[in-house]
């Protein structure tokens, strides 16, 4: 009755099983690449200008205003510095739609406030407000590092880069001795670190031979004065993210996982970036996004709501002289992000016979959402079905996924305003364990199938 079983029964298969060791090899060496990719793309803006170098190797050119255009062609196209959209001009017209690959390359961080410099008790500080959903307590006692831009009123701006290099000095956030956390350690976890003390250490040296006030503050300010040439009132028009400073690293005695800050949603968003590159001469044109903002509701300019996504497929369109409405209708769209991977010290919180799980391949997603799929996508059968049957006949394994059991919580991803403007859209994408920690472990072979299955996307009929 076996052969019954084989023929009847859904079975998930473990990538390592399947990979012979050609695949294994391209597995390995696709993710070295990323590793790279990872370590210099800590913020949004990092990110877009990573992706632009590599696209620019790849034959790429910058499609800042309407120009014409043909099949093959390689075009991007940068929103404010913070959001990139990539196509690969295709064989058909934009009237049979186009194969849309999204990811979000905004991470949740610590972001300077407005009016962050201060000094108390002889140390200076950064105050902070938290961008995206962290759990506080682990933000504290860790290295970080800053990156950000600085915009003057004469209209210039100035690149902030502090402890990336490792001869940079890193910052930091206190924490309670234990000695003295009895009080703390009986709080929740969600209220023993309040978010006005996530607080920047800066520095402990005053200015020599000055008698007035906050000469911590001043030091402080006169090495950022030296450094950058601001002032104290410049941060008002700042931008700056306090990320964490820890190196990407091959992680686990086999070397079979990757952790790294920010592979929510890094890790999809350079698979999508690997796929495009690579994608040559499609039958339907090919776009891979990466929005920003995706952590705080896809809001703002360069979010997946802004107008900025129709207004470059509108340009696209009206080379063509097709309506943008009638190619969203035909279009196709992998909303690309990650999902939990099942976490066996902490069970009780998914159902496994639809959580993902490490080194099963990409993790489709019918649904995301809260409660009863608030929020969520929610893509059809015949979607579902599609998306099957294009990683099916490419050779990309994949699992399901639901994000942990029904009740327990939740989360959402980009592929309901892709919805929204009448695109077929599924969500896949690569299953992670301890997503929005400071460093977050992923599995390399469900990178590199991630990154089989966008190429496969972009170059479906
Ligand atoms: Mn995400
Ligand atoms: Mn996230």
């Amino acid at each position: 009755m076996s052969e019954l079983r084989d023929e009847l029964f859904y079975k998930q298969k473990h990538v390592h099983d399947l990979l012979d060791e050609a695949g294994l090899a391209a597995s390995d060496a696709y993710c070295q690449k990323y590793m790279d990719f990872l370590q210099k793309a800590k913020t949004e803006r990092l990110a877009v200008a990573e992706a632009v170098r590599l696209a620019e190797e790849h034959g790429f050119t910058a499609y800042d205003a309407p120009r014409p255009l043909k099949a093959g062609d390689k075009i991007y196209r940068a929103v404010r510095g913070k959001m990139l959209l990539l196509a690969v001009v295709g064989r058909s017209s934009m009237a049979a739609g186009a194969n849309i690959c999204a990811a979000h390359i905004d991470s949740p961080r610590l972001d300077l406030k407005q009016v962050p410099l201060y000094e108390q008790n002889e140390l200076a500080y950064f105050k902070t407000h938290y961008y995206g959903g962290i759990r506080k307590y682990q933000w504290v006692t860790i290295p970080l590092e800053l990156h950000g831009v600085v915009a003057l009123k004469d209209g210039k701006t100035v690149a902030v880069n502090i402890g990336a290099d490792p001869a940079d000095p890193i910052l930091y956030v206190s924490d309670l001795l234990p000695h003295l956390a009895a009080k703390q350690s009986e709080q929740p976890l969600a209220k023993a670190i309040p978010g006005e003390k996530l607080n920047i250490i800066l520095g402990s040296l005053p200015v020599k031979d000055d008698k007035g006030a906050d000469r911590v503050k001043l030091n402080v300010m006169k090495i950022l004065h030296d450094k950058y040439g601001i002032t104290e009132e410049d941060f008002l028009s700042a931008e700056i993210e306090a990320v964490p400073a820890f190196p990407v690293r091959e992680a686990g005695l086999d070397r079979s996982l990757i952790a790294g800050y920010g592979h929510d949603d890094r890790v999809c968003a350079f698979a999508e970036l690997q796929g495009i590159y690579e994608t040559e001469d499609p039958e339907k044109t090919a776009v891979c996004i990466l929005a920003d903002k995706e952590e705080i509701g896809s809001v703002g300019v360069t979010g997946m709501i802004s107008q900025a996504f129709e207004c470059f497929m509108g340009d696209i369109c009206d080379g063509q002289g097709v309506k943008l409405a009638h190619c969203f209708a035909n279009s196709f769209c992998v909303s690309a992000d990650v999902t939990n991977a099942f976490d066996p010290t902490w069970p009780e919180v998914s159902e496994l016979r639809n959580n993902s799980k490490l080194n099963y391949g990409v993790a489709i997603a019918k649904f995301t959402g809260r409660g009863g799929k608030s929020g969520s996508n929610d893509a059809s059968a015949e979607v579902m079905g599609k998306i099957r049957r294009i990683f099916s006949e490419n050779g990309v394994t994949w699992q399901y996924a639901e994000l942990g059991k029904v009740d327990e919580g939740g989360g959402g991803t980009v592929a309901c305003y892709m919805g929204n403007r009448n695109i077929e859209t599924v969500d896949a994408g690569v299953p992670v364990l301890s997503m929005h920690a400071p460093y977050e472990i992923v599995a390399k072979h469900d990178c590199y199938m991630t990154y089989k299955a966008m190429k496969a996307v972009y170059a479906s009929k």
